[in-house]
């Protein structure tokens, strides 16, 4: 599988704080079909980005109480709590800020408010935020995220030919400890909700339930072009680096990249890059010695302290265990996991990725309506779902729906085996990492489900 980051990634400049995920509006769906999960909220996120991004970056940090801005109060060494303006007013939300280099300063950096809307409209924020105190294995106390748990970004509909679930709005609360600390053993990953993304939607470990690497290999599992699914509860989650989730800022591969989220143990999880146009597992190279990822895909140094990586295209992608001291609450299988971490078993070839054959070009520049072609293979076998497998010929029809990573196809036209479809790509684009490609024929599924199909490591936003 191919990885590297292209060779054609600038040197580095300053960080841009636009993240403003720009996506099209989905075509209305033709029947009664569930609608796609927040798809036609984005407009409202789009308004609200160019406030949350003024917000987001106060004043270089002092280092000590007496330099913090006024109405901003210490919760640890990297959790901050704003809880009036500049002049003084108490804000509705506090705001709880982290202290982490974003470019080459030192800032205090609003995380969460990027993704606390109401994106399923039922009157309820999908994340919200609060703090209390310690307890014997965390004196210095939490930070609590209630999530629902639901995508704020587009996603495939299910249940479809690949997956049997629905998504469902969950009831999350997470504790994350606030001041974080290694522990003298790994702690191994439990099935189930290993860490959080900002936007509350939570981290898998690489396993499916029957023990079997999900990602390559024979027992991979069909995600959606944002990386995610459901389980049979409904919540849907990542077992790779999701490329749809923004953090505040932009990853345009020129630098460290931002915290995607946290796992249980309170250490942030950072996306791939290391360095301008260098992976994080990449970064055992002789030029960055001592920064090779450990088995749990974390390194330290000496501004961010120890941080994980998110890992695309190498095992284990998020985490490989546990570094710290966990917080059991947040998953009940943490009271049994043991110590260790957990080990690559895909063997074989993947199930998905019939169907189709290749998608043209590789590489697209950010910034502009970019036309792909994505050529098909009549008569390609089926994805195995868990409900038996789902076999027939390619249907005719054009796609109803197209999506590459985040972005979304605006048009899509079919001739003979090749599809046509135009992306909307944005300035602030993700650089560098290969995105997932799927595809959906509407009621070409067994039942009236959408037939779906599914090809990975397809596209890259290059400059
Ligand atoms: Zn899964
Ligand atoms: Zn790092």
């Amino acid at each position: 599988m191919v990885t590297d980051p292209p060779g054609n990634i600038a040197a580095s400049g300053p960080l841009k704080d636009s993240s403003v995920l720009v996506l099209p509006l989905p075509p209305q769906p033709g029947n009664a079909m569930q609608p796609r999960p927040n798809s036609v909220r984005f407009p409202i996120v789009l308004c609200w980005m160019g406030i949350a991004v003024l917000l987001s970056l106060l004043a270089p940090a002092g280092g000590s109480a007496e330099g913090l801005p006024a109405g901003v109060e210490r919760l640890s060494q990297r959790w901050f709590l704003r809880t009036r303006d500049e002049a003084g007013s108490r804000l509705n939300k506090p705001l709880y800020l982290y202290r982490d280099m974003v470019g080459d300063r030192e800032q205090y950096v609003d995380l969460f408010s990027y993704h606390m809307r109401d994106s399923n409209g039922d009157g309820i924020d999908e994340v919200r935020i609060s703090h209390e105190p310690g307890s014997d294995t965390h004196p210095a106390g939490f930070l609590v995220i209630s999530s629902q748990g639901y995508p704020n970004h587009p996603t495939a509909i299910f249940p479809n030919s690949g997956n049997p679930n629905s998504i469902r709005v969950q009831d999350f609360t997470f504790r994350l400890p606030l001041e974080p600390r290694l522990a003298e053993q790994t702690t191994r990953l439990p099935m189930g909700p290993i860490g959080t993304a900002l936007n509350g939607v939570v981290f898998f470990n690489p396993f499916e339930q029957g023990g079997m690497n999900a990602v390559e290999g024979y027992a991979e599992v069909w995600l959606d072009a944002c990386c995610g699914h459901p389980q049979q509860t409904g919540v849907y989650h990542y077992h790779k680096y999701p490329s749809c989730v923004k953090s505040p800022f932009q990853d345009d591969g020129k630098q460290h990249s931002p915290i995607i989220g946290f796992a249980w143990d309170g250490f942030p999880i950072h996306g791939p890059y290391e360095t301008a146009g260098v992976m994080a597992h990449q970064s055992d190279s002789s030029d960055s010695p001592g920064l090779a990822l450990d088995a749990c895909n974390g390194h330290a140094d000496a501004l961010r302290g120890y941080h994980y990586h998110t890992t695309p295209g190498r095992f284990p992608y998020i985490l490989g265990g546990y570094a710290g001291v966990v917080e059991p609450g947040n998953n009940r299988g943490l009271r049994r996991a043991g110590s260790g971490v957990i080990e690559n078993n895909a063997a074989g070839n993947s199930a998905i990725g019939r169907g189709i054959v290749a998608v043209r070009p590789g590489a697209v520049p950010p910034g502009g309506k970019r036309t792909v072609t994505i050529e098909l293979e009549p008569g390609a076998g089926m994805l195995a779902t868990g409900a038996g497998p789902e076999t027939g010929p390619l249907p005719d029809a054009v796609p109803s729906w197209v999506q590459i990573g985040p972005y979304e196809a605006t048009a899509i036209s079919r001739t003979g085996n090749v599809v046509t479809i135009s992306l909307d790509i944005p300035e602030d684009a993700t650089l560098g990492v290969l995105l997932d490609c799927h595809l959906e024929f509407e009621g070409a599924g067994r039942g009236g489900r959408n037939r779906v199909y599914k090809r990975n490591d397809v596209l890259r936003v290059v400059e």
